[in-house]
């Protein structure tokens, strides 16, 4: 059955919270805006896609290891990031709606409407000429495409430029220029572009002093950096290497009205990738194209991943692309492959004054490394795969199920198991297989209600397995498995179960595709 974009999303953010996924934070209070808890299946799904990224990334890679660094850190290292000075988004208010946005997302929005109407014209033209229709040809030639292709490589430059300046009147003056509109209010009447630090702050120790003034980390890479060396000797690692990491990160975003895809407190999962200097491309290159094996070995359809590349580049870049994701709003950042240079550790070893070198035995030297970076949102990869899996289904007997079509091994619950009524002894036997199955995979037990009534509740969790004992069971010491996707039933002896779910459930199974 196909949904509505937009009842998509409504539906799996209301799904989330009524099967125990996502909770807004402290409800009870009427929440606090753009953050959120996890409940009971939300924990499991989170862990699992911790896993599949820290397995990938450490055991995988020889040449990786992860660390786990504190969230608070000496405030020095904001000022040597560049985040204390630069870690701004443009803010600005629609004076009638009295909504606020980010005038970057504004412009880039208005950007991407012009590519769209470029767009509808090559899909017109190619109609009207059929097979012989040559679309490089046209966007090269066709007056009107043209306009907007100049537009377009106006605003970019403008938009690069003002960033890159913080110049903020250049903002405005750019979205003036471009005409660009409240999409609540519809008018142009906006307030000056402001620039916002998007870093919280709090005090150190009992005294509140603007010298106690403590940050909470906006991205977890500079726990890396800062350990670099210490990493590096103790891990007795030589170029290249990586050091990996995942954990909590805050921002006090301008906007955040995006269920999980844009919060105040989320969470990374990051990988620095050392390597020296002048190789950088090569790596980056390297990155960009296993970190898109991994998401795509997920199975939630390769037509919903994309490059794209930067134009505006953080601080800190030579080069910088995103992987994208359709998310049931459209295409948005998912990933972040960033070649960083030795921005980092230099600065790091100026405001601190220690050394940051790398000792190459080979070339009898010492540098500071230049950085790959691979960064992606753990909660955008949980709604990744929960908008994926959310699926509504209608079957043969007219009835209709919500399933989530969750990747087997990232499932809370692998295996739901069920005794067909609850008597006979059918409980005591289903127990017997749960005390078995229990130390390796994930279990749930129920014995209330129908058993139709059962499995819908698994599939609304994503449970791939039912395991149900019936009468049978006790005459022939076997059960059925029923599969989640294709509902089919299976009749297997009881002494085969565990081997058999174990071999379906093994996070190997994604992994190993990676690979080929
Ligand atoms: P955006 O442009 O969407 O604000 P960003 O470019 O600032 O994101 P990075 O600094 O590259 O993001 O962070 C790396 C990753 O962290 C992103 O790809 C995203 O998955 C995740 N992330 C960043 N900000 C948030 C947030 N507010 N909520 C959830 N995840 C986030």
């Amino acid at each position: 059955m196909a949904i509505q974009e937009d009842n998509l999303f409504k539906n799996v953010i209301s799904h989330s919270k009524e099967y125990g996924f996502i909770f807004p934070s402290s409800e009870i209070y009427d929440g606090l805006s753009a953050v959120y808890d996890y409940g009971q299946n939300g924990a499991e799904l989170k862990n699992n896609i911790k896993e599949y990224w820290w397995k990938f990334m450490t055991l995988l890679h020889d040449n990786i290891v992860g660390i786990d660094a504190a969230i608070f850190m000496h405030p020095t290292t904001w000022k040597a990031s560049g985040h204390v000075d630069a870690f701004n988004d443009p803010m600005v208010d629609n004076k009638d709606s009295k909504k606020r946005y980010r005038a970057d997302v504004l412009v880039e929005d208005a950007i991407a409407k012009m590519e769209e109407k470029i767009q509808k014209e090559v899909d017109k033209a190619a109609k009207r000429f059929g097979d012989s229709f040559d679309s490089e040809m046209f966007i090269k030639t066709n007056p009107r495409v043209l306009e907007y292709s100049q537009k377009i490589a106006n605003a970019n430059a403008r938009l690069k430029e003002s960033m890159g300046n913080g110049d903020m009147a250049g903002m405005k003056k750019l979205m003036e220029d471009l005409e660009i509109t409240d999409p609540v209010s519809g008018t142009k009447n906006w307030t000056d572009v402001r620039q916002f630090n998007l870093m919280f702050s709090t005090e150190m120790g009992s005294i509140a002093e603007e010298a106690n003034k403590i940050y909470l980390r906006p991205e977890t890479a500079q726990g890396i950096f800062v350990n670099f060396l210490n990493v590096q000797k103790t891990g007795r690692m030589k170029l290249p290497f990586g050091i990996a990491q995942i954990g909590k990160a805050f921002r006090n975003e301008i906007v955040a009205r995006q269920f999980i895809f844009r919060m105040r407190e989320f969470e990374q999962m990051e990988m620095q990738f050392f390597v020296k200097p002048g190789e950088e491309m090569k790596w980056y290159e390297f990155w960009k194209e296993k970190r898109m094996k991994w998401h795509k070995a997920l199975d939630l359809g390769d037509e919903n991943y994309r490059y794209h590349d930067h134009l505006n580049l953080a601080h800190y870049a030579n080069a910088a692309c995103d992987i994208q994701f359709n998310f049931p709003m459209g295409f948005k950042e998912l990933e972040g492959i960033h070649s960083r240079t030795d921005f980092d550790l230099k600065s790091h070893e100026k405001y601190s004054g220690k050394k940051l070198q790398y000792f190459d035995t080979e070339d009898n030297e010492s540098y500071i490394p230049y950085v790959v970076e691979t960064s992606v949102g753990l909660d955008r990869m949980f709604l990744s795969i929960l908008s994926k899996a959310y699926t509504e289904e209608k079957l043969p007997d007219g009835s209709e199920r919500v399933v989530l079509k969750i990747p087997v091994p990232l499932a809370p619950v692998k295996v739901a198991i069920l005794p067909l009524v609850k008597k006979d002894g059918l409980p005591e036997k289903a127990m017997e297989i749960m005390n078995e199955l229990k130390y390796d995979l994930r279990c749930f037990y129920e014995e209330k209600d129908a058993i139709g009534k059962r499995y819908r509740r698994q599939d609304a969790i994503g449970t791939p397995y039912c395991v149900t004992v019936d009468h049978q069971t006790l005459t022939d010491d076997t059960v059925t498995i029923r599969d989640r996707d294709s509902m089919k039933q299976e009749r297997v002896k009881i002494s085969d179960v565990k081997s058999q779910l174990i071999a379906a459930c093994s996070i190997n199974n994604i992994l190993r595709k990676i690979e080929q």
